[in-house]
This record gives structure tokens, sequence and C-alpha cells, in this order.
């Protein structure tokens, strides 16, 4: 499998923070509450680019952040939400957590979208915080934070063309001189039916993963089942190059080759013969090769085969260019091949699970008698609390209270005046 990975961090946005005002019109001496809610912070959302083959765009950009939502504002306006971020990444990215490992996010298909870090919803405003009881409440949260994580992105790479043809024809040997990919040369026993894959880039700049296919062809005749990874290769394969030793070295004939192969493509049923298929004339700076060749044209067109010859030597490189262009060419206009009609199943497949949601905060002791307090839902709430005003202080006495953690603490055997510690922020315990 041609693997490529890449740690990233990415980070939502805040929610704005809400806002505490009061009313102040003319001939109106007590004006109510008018501070407005703040924006929900940006998700970051990663989506499906086709147009994408690797994860390069992120070996120099490995930070993201979405934006934070606007605050509160007087006269009871809300902030504007921040607008999401969108990350492109190419088909077949697997979105893991780098630290445990969870899957987020499984990929696959164009356009299709995944919430890696949701945006903190906004704080609200001391509107929102009115009641009979407290008509002017000088009371309004702060944004929530937005989600943070780091993860790591896994791209496993489909060759979008296969190189099909008999043991010993070169298909290793052009797969070497078209890509980076470095096959064994000459190695006739396959021991694995895991392709050979190689990114090739044309001349004019596109690219595509070509794929050499040994376990399809010669796999089969000794009866290897093919692995479930190979057929998703193959699913994906939309070209097949088919590549013939014109050199007759082995002393086979061009046209039975072609033939063959092709009858063996029939076989397994899986659309095979339907995809486009390019001839690879290769061995062409051999002797003999030339007259091989003339003769295979002529057998093609007595047998009513309509297929495009490219002449090319893999030892030399000569003809190369062209054919890899053309094999572009074609990508661009050939729609793919889905093995199983219904496409259900393959949906299912994508999650967008999240770690659900720590709700239990814990209580350690410092050697100095500090009790501090963690846990992600009280320091949200820590961090959601606007201090600068008594009530909103007093508002978030009681979510302590409501959640347990006064009596959690007494327990504990903590007493009156003992420093209690939530993130930055220290207060003493009051029985
Ligand atoms: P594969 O079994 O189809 O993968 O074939 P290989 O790439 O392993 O090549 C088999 C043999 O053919 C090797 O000895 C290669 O050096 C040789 N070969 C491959 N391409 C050419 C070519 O264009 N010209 C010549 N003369 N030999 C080649
Ligand atoms: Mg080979």
């Amino acid at each position: 499998m041609f693997l490529d990975q890449v740690k990233v961090s990415v980070k939502a946005g805040s929610g704005g923070d809400g806002m505490v005002t009061f009313r102040r019109e003319k001939y109106i001496p007590d004006g109510g509450p008018a501070g407005g809610d703040g924006g929900e912070g940006g998700d970051i959302i990663f989506v499906v680019d086709e147009g994408l083959r690797t994860l390069m765009d992120f070996r120099y950009n490995r930070h993201f952040k979405a934006k934070h939502g606007e605050n509160g504002m007087s006269k009871g306006m809300h902030g504007r939400g921040a607008k999401d971020l969108y990350v492109k990444v190419p088909p077949g990215t697997i979105v893991k957590d780098a630290v445990t490992g969870t899957m987020y996010a499984d990929l696959t298909d164009n356009g299709q979208k995944a919430v890696i870090v949701k945006g903190g919803r906004g704080g609200r405003g001391n509107i929102r915080f009115a009641s009979p009881s407290n008509p002017a409440p000088e009371i309004a949260e702060n944004g929530e934070p937005g989600e943070d994580k780091e993860i790591e992105l896994e791209l496993k790479v489909l060759a979008d063309v296969g190189l099909i043809g008999f043991p010993s024809v070169g298909k290793s040997t052009l797969l070497s001189v078209v890509s980076a990919a470095r096959p064994k040369i000459g190695a006739y026993h396959f021991t694995t039916l895991v392709p050979n894959l190689g990114m090739v880039n044309t001349e004019d700049g596109r690219s595509f993963v070509l794929a050499d296919m040994p376990g399809l062809i010669e796999g089969a005749s000794q009866g290897v089942g093919l692995g479930i990874e190979f057929l998703r290769h193959i699913e994906r394969t939309r070209v097949l190059l088919h590549v013939i030793d014109m050199s007759g070295v082995e002393g086979r004939n061009p046209i039975d080759d072609y033939f063959t192969i092709n009858e063996e493509l029939e076989q397994y049923d899986l659309k095979l013969r339907e995809r486009p298929q390019l001839v690879i004339a290769n061995k062409m700076d051999m002797p003999k090769s030339e007259e091989n060749l003339a003769k295979f044209k002529k057998e093609l067109k007595k047998a009513n085969e309509d297929v495009e010859v490219f002449e090319v030597s893999a030892l030399t490189q000569k003809g190369l260019n062209t054919v890899m262009s053309r094999t572009v060419d074609l990508l661009e206009t050939t729609p793919e091949f889905p093995m199983y009609e219904d496409e259900t199943d393959k949906e299912e497949r994508v999650l967008y699970k999240f770690i659900p949601e720590n709700k239990n905060y814990s209580i350690t002791r410092e050697p100095d008698g500090t009790w501090v307090i963690t846990g992600e839902k009280i320091e949200k709430l820590y961090k959601m609390t606007n201090f600068q005003f008594d009530e909103s202080v007093m508002r978030f006495a009681r979510q302590l209270r409501g959640m347990g953690i006064d009596q959690a603490l007494r327990d504990r055997g903590a007493k009156n005046d003992d420093i209690v510690r939530i993130d930055d922020f220290e207060f003493n315990f009051v029985e």
C-alpha cells in the first residue's frame, strides 16, 4: 500500500462572548438588559476534493484554526457567527486522533464532508438571564471554547491505472521508469498480491497513480484468491495499460498474449473488459520487434480489435511520454466502474464519531493543600464565565454546587478558607 501520513492540529473557533449592557434611552430612566449573544465559532470541516492526489499540501501547513464568533453587542444585537473552515483532502483520506487512534472519518467520495472539530457556541448576553425576580441581571456568558484536536491524516492511495500483461513483458521496468516506485525487476515469482504503486507526473503537470498488477493474471493462473485490498484497487482502476513484449524472446506470439490476457480479464467478471485499454508494445529496442509489431497490428485488424498501440522501450525510455499523456486524457473522460450496484454499503463506512465529552470532574490535592478540580465540563464552564460581574461569578458558584463539587470537596475534608483551583482561577472554599 502506498501510504502517506501527516500529523495536523486543528482548532475550531470559540464562540463570541455574550454582553452585559442596559438600554439607555432618552426619557427611559431604567432600561432593561440589552446585551446580545455572541456568535458561534467556526467548525473545521474536511471535504474530499478528487482533484487532490496526495497529502503534500499538509507538509507545510499543519495548523488550522477557524475564526471565533463575534461578541454580542448592545441593543440586543447578536455577534455574527464565524465562517466554517473547509480543508480539502484527497479521496482515500482517513482522519484519526493522533493520540488515541480513534477514527473520526474515512473520506472516500468526492464532496464528502466531515466535521472534525466543532466551533464553540456563543455566550449568552444578559437579556437571556432576565427574569421577573432579576429584571436587570449583570450576567453574561463568555463564548464556549472551540474544540481542538491533534489528528493524523492517512492517505490510502488507490490505483487509477493498472499495468497488465504476461510475466517478464516489462511491467515492473515501466513502473520504475515512469514513477518513483522501485519494484523488483525481473522478479518472476510474486510473493504478494498487493500491487506496486507509483505516482506518475506527466510533462504537462497532470498526475495519476499507476499500479503494476502482477497478481491479477499471474495469481489467477495459479488459483490464488484476490485479497480485498486488491479488489479495491481494481475497482478504482479506470484505464488498463496492456504491456506486450514485442521482441518475442520468450518464444510466444504477441497476438496470442493479447487475446489470452483479455480472456482472463473477461473471466474475472469484474467489468474489467469494459475499461479502456491501451496497448504498450514494449521492448521496441530489440531486433525482431519492428517485424513482430507489424504482424501484431495486422492480426488486430483481422480480428476487428480497435485498440491504440504505442511503441515503447522501457529500457531506453523511448515513447513513454506519449503513452502517459494519452493515459491521462483517457482517465479524464472515463467514469468509475463500481463493482457493487448497492452503494449503501460504502456509505456506512463513513464515521462521524466524536469522543463523548467527559462529564465527570476529578479532585486532587497538591502538597501545599490546594484542592485542584479538573475535567472538561468544569473547565469549560470556567472559561465561559465573565468574571467582571459579581452576578456572573455567583452563577458560576451555583453551577459548581449543581455539579456536586461543593459537597464532594466537603466530603474529602475541605475546610473553610482552603484554596480551590480550577484552571488558573483560585478561590477560597466557604463552608
Ligand atoms: P514484468 O515481469 O512484466 O514486471 O517484467 P520486468 O519489468 O521484470 O522485466 C523483465 C525483463 O525484461 C527484465 O530483464 C527487464 O530488464 C527486461 N525489459 C523490460 N523492458 C525492456 C525493454 O524495453 N527492452 C528490453 N530490451 N528489455 C526490457
Ligand atoms: Mg514484475
